[in-house]
């Protein structure tokens, strides 16, 4: 049997691409290997920093070095924003940006086939859709691995794959792609397009589908995916049709949730990365109303990740963000209101904005240490081509070292908020759901699991991945972990 491998990089969404095209290819036929022995390596690329741009290169480096029979196809993000960079690299055989991403798996079928990628091997979907890229072939630098890129992302979606709990026991389910706001830094907008959203009555499927294989936790994720819904409100899809259809037309992500939560029998939703000022009174009264463990009935994870990149009203005007640090924390005081102090806020925060002065750095940390953060996502500003941030940064740079510093500020910080918040838990009942368990960690008698609020927990005692579990968090040890015994192991 032939066998594949994806590599995967970057955010939730990106995953749940990663994930959808194995699925696919396993329905195909074709087995799992690591990227040492399989025929062909999916590299699904971010490019949200150069040092992802660094980390793809470095994989596809070393995979061709250990294995330099297999044809190596790279898609993703950095695909997408740069098919040149990677179609001359050595083992590289195709190059597939998120426009057609869903064409990969054919495009690897086709390379598993026959080893080539001209339209009778790429197969019948693929080899009608490559009249649309010829001029893109034909433009390929001669010794380069084709390009499959336009900036139409008409194939971008991949959600015919069933999700099922598999090697994830807490899949993604990506049901918005793309964003259409322009913050300064970020190269998104040019990689992904503008956002579409995966029709309502398609989401409900894949979530009963999920529930009938023994799914218990599903996250629903998108790159921007408080925007669910937006581009579908009165369109010919939406509205027209059966009554269900007709119902479906119009909802806002709150909609959506609602009717997850009361018609589907999934026990446990959670909701990834949602822009500040996308959570409107609907969404965070939904926390309210489902955000409590309650037996038998569906939960809402009290868990809510609002990047916030910075504390300073000046910088985030420069980041054309849309909120004002004020309003972030009336978001947060919102939230915390409706799901109580169970809650586990996240976010992402961003040192060296080019201009960045310390007093503006100063106000994010003040507004971060004001706030119940239980776990922070930090990154160093990284210029990134055809954005604004890259001008701003020719014109205004923080020096290196100056945003190394504030990254080791913002890393001991974010370690004190999360000790704070999870010491709160020490001696109290949670529910958790167990995960697959490092080999390590398994002969040492512990078994990984993560509560409903979003703490990672290592049980006492083997259990099988995909159990809904209430636990006794008995103490907090030195790594940070949370330690706990299972109070229902039947
Ligand atoms: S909201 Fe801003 S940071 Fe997030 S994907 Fe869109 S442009 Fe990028």
């Amino acid at each position: 049997m032939p066998g594949f491998h994806v590599e995967h990089f970057g955010c939730r969404a990106a995953r749940a691409d990663g994930e959808a095209v194995s699925g696919r290819l396993r329905a195909a036929g074709l087995g799992e290997r690591n990227e040492a022995t399989a025929d062909v390596v999916v590299v699904n690329t971010c490019s949200v920093t150069a040092e992802a741009d660094r980390a793809a290169r470095a994989f596809i480096r070393r995979a061709h070095r250990l294995n330099p029979e297999a044809r190596i196809v790279v898609t993703g993000c950095y695909a997408q924003r740069a098919p040149e960079e990677l179609a001359g690299m050595a083992g590289v055989a195709a190059v597939v940006g998120n426009s057609h991403k869903a064409l990969a798996p054919e495009i690897v079928l086709g390379l598993v086939r026959d080893g080539t990628l001209d339209r009778a091997g790429v197969g019948p979907v693929a080899a009608a859709e490559l009249v649309s890229v010829q001029s893109l072939l034909a433009g390929s630098a001669r010794n380069s691995a084709p390009i499959w890129v336009d900036d139409r992302f008409a194939h971008s979606f991949l959600e015919e794959a069933q999700v099922v709990p598999g090697t994830q026991t807490r899949p993604n389910l990506k049901i918005q792609e793309g964003c259409g706001n322009r913050c300064s830094f970020c190269v998104i907008p040019q990689t992904r397009g503008s956002s579409r959203s995966l029709p309502a009555a398609t989401v409900l499927r894949q979530v009963e589908g999920f529930v009938a294989a023994g799914g218990n936790e599903l996250v629903l994720s998108g790159i921007n995916l408080g925007r669910w819904g937006r581009d579908l409100a009165g369109s010919v899809d939406a509205g027209e049709g059966s009554p269900m259809r007709r119902l479906l037309a119009g909802l806002t992500l709150a909609g959506l949730v609602r009717r997850i939560l009361e018609r589907t029998g999934l026990p446990r939703l959670r909701l990834s990365s949602i822009e500040p000022m996308d959570w409107d009174a609907e969404l965070i009264g939904l926390m309210a109303e489902f955000g409590s463990p309650q037996a038998g009935g569906a939960t809402l994870a009290r868990h809510a990740h609002l990047p916030l990149q910075s504390g300073s009203d000046a910088v985030l005007r420069r980041m054309h963000r849309r909120y004002r640090p004020w309003h972030y924390a009336e978001k947060v005081e919102a939230l915390v209101r409706a799901a109580g102090p169970e809650l586990t806020l996240g976010a992402d925060v961003m040192a060296g904005f080019p201009g960045e002065t310390d007093a503006e750095f100063e106000e994010t940390l003040e507004l971060v240490r004001a706030l119940p953060f239980g776990y922070l996502h930090l990154f160093p500003f990284s210029p990134r081509p055809g954005t604004r941030g890259w001008t701003l940064y020719a014109e205004a740079p923080v020096p290196a070292a100056v945003v190394e510093e504030r990254m080791a500020v913002l890393r001991t910080l974010a370690a004190e908020k999360s000790k704070t918040h999870r010491r709160c838990f020490v001696g109290r009942e949670l529910e958790a759901i167990t995960l697959h368990t490092p080999a390590a960690e398994a002969a040492a008698g512990r078994t990984l699991a993560l509560t409903e609020n979003f703490l990672p927990v290592e049980l006492a005692g083997q259990l099988s991945a995909n159990r809904l579990v209430r636990v006794r968090v008995g103490g907090l040890n030195a790594e940070g972990t949370l330690e706990a015994a299972c109070s229902n192991p039947a």
